[in-house]
């Protein structure tokens, strides 16, 4: 591509809207009593309902329609007190009735909104509609290099998924955020699954395909009143590949105009190993499903008393987390963002409730463990060391039992597996020397070793003693106290 993501900024204004899907975390599926575990052998959790056999008839799950309430309620939503199920059709081999049974122009939830905080700065994200709908199957296509149907030799279908209650989350286009686009898109959905996952209403696993991600983007010539042909980039599994996403349309879409082309309105795919997108389907509008309400389900009329029940059920949700943290640490927007992207909000959070200051927790969590988890390619919730393990190591350093130097070993030793903070110690003998008797010895070997430095520190060249310092850490394998092992010298040669 010769058009860069920055030049494209230079006179195109970037517009982005998001569809996500999430599977809900039902013990069964939407219409069927089928269950749901991820993984299981194909076609072993499937009926004749979710089969789409003749004669047989759906039944709403009433716990999937609590959950997508509880979700439009989380995104401050209205929530229809009436609404239908309509039928989508369309022919994929996954899609076993031939139609999907979703919603269409009465959605459970519309007209709400997610704040977003980038950079240090709020964005409000418009959320369309929130309605539900159910999985797909799962097509697998098999004797080819890539794993896509091109080149395969025959392809399978899994119906295992079929019929799983799934949430659509539809944003209204995001205009205006300029540079920073593909980051408040990537912060959105970043928001939205700690949103769900607070929610407890699904496991919100990308990576399995639980939370699953279509980016709309579109450009416009700066200071133009007409929004550009918008493109579909299907299927975008990881966070960093959302902001990826929207940063190579903008740069694909600014060359295909710059040429003097016209930005075609269709499906794209994302390409995690090159990071571009490749062109789908020309995109199907409304009028090709031929949506009708679904004939062999009855109305959705929630409650008024039930809808207040489950809004007063909601949990803490992020933003408000975000805001209590903030507060009770005294950090800046910027240093509960770095919290937050590392992953690291509860564990630092569970450290502080085991004893530790926020501090001291945050030091660890976002400094050495950090690094460890990053090196070993690992979130650093799943570091095999618990909150209550890093809040011991941090009071053993404030009673000085340990320095920063022997805590990082402690650390390791628990990472390595050999035991408590405690235990650790204990086994690797890694407690500071505080008895001045044991440190005595090693100074007066220092001193002995070194007559010209004791020369210069007797001449008033106080500072030369860091010598003297260093060779006694180095005898006590750094379990000394510095500081002490400074004064113990000064006293020796005063
Ligand atoms: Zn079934
Ligand atoms: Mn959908």
């Amino acid at each position: 591509m010769t058009v860069t993501y920055e030049a494209a900024l230079q006179k195109y204004e970037p517009t982005f809207g998001l569809e996500t899907h999430v599977e809900l975390g039902t013990a069964t599926k939407m219409f069927c009593g089928c269950i749901t575990t991820f993984g299981a052998e194909p076609n072993t959790h499937t009926c004749p309902v979710c089969l789409g056999l003749p004669g047989s008839l759906p039944v709403v799950n009433a716990k999937a329609i609590e959950y997508t309430i509880k979700i439009g309620l989380a995104l401050n939503c209205s929530i229809a007190s009436w609404c239908r199920f309509a039928r989508k059709n369309y022919f994929y081999p996954d899609m076993p009735k031939d139609f999907q049974i979703s919603q269409y122009d009465e959605p459970l939830c519309s007209e709400g909104y997610l704040d977003v905080a980038v950079g240090g700065k709020t964005v409000r994200v418009g959320i369309e509609r929130v309605h539900l709908e159910e999985d797909t199957g799962k097509s697998l296509h098999v004797g080819g290099a890539t794993g896509r149907i091109q080149g395969a030799e025959y392809s399978l279908v899994d119906y295992n998924r079929a019929g799983i209650p799934l949430v659509e989350i539809v944003t209204k286009p995001v205009p205006g955020t300029g540079f920073l686009a593909p980051e408040v898109a990537k912060a959105y959905v970043t928001e939205l699954r700690d949103v769900l996952r607070s929610l407890g209403v699904s496991d919100v696993r990308m990576e399995e395909g639980s939370l699953r991600c279509d980016v709309n983007t579109s450009i416009a010539l700066i200071g133009s009143d007409k929004w550009g042909t918008r493109t579909e980039t299907k299927n975008v599994n990881s966070l960093r590949s959302v902001e990826r996403a929207v940063r190579s349309e903008v740069a694909r879409q600014a060359e295909v105009l710059d040429d003097g082309g016209r930005v075609i309105q269709e499906t794209r795919h994302f390409h995690e190993d090159t990071g571009v997108t490749t062109s789908g389907r020309s995109k199907e509008e409304a009028q090709d499903y031929r949506y009708f309400p679904e004939p062999d389900l009855v109305p959705v009329a929630p409650a008024t008393d039930w809808v207040e029940e489950i809004r007063k059920s909601l949990p803490e949700l992020p933003s408000a987390r975000r805001a209590r943290l903030i507060d009770a640490w005294s950090l800046s927007e910027l240093e509960f963002e770095a919290l937050r992207n590392a992953g690291a909000l509860d564990a630092v959070e569970a450290t502080v409730a085991a004893g530790a200051s926020s501090a001291d927790a945050r030091k660890w969590w976002l400094g050495e463990l950090a690094r460890r988890a990053n090196d070993a390619g690992l979130e650093v919730s799943e570091l095999p060391i618990t909150p209550a393990d890093v809040a011991r190591v941090a009071a053993l350093v404030a009673a000085g039992t340990l320095n920063d130097r022997l805590a990082r070993q402690v650390i390791e030793g628990v990472l390595d597996g050999e035991g408590t903070p405690d235990e650790v110690v204990a086994a690797r003998g890694l407690a500071v020397v505080s008895d001045d008797s044991a440190l005595l010895s090693a100074i007066d070997e220092a001193i002995a070793g070194n007559p010209d430095v004791v020369a210069r520190i007797r001449d008033g060249k106080v500072q030369a003693s860091g010598v003297l310092v260093g060779a006694v850490m180095k005898a006590t394998r750094g379990q000394a106290d510095a500081a002490r092992v400074k004064d113990l010298i000064l006293e020796r040669l005063a």
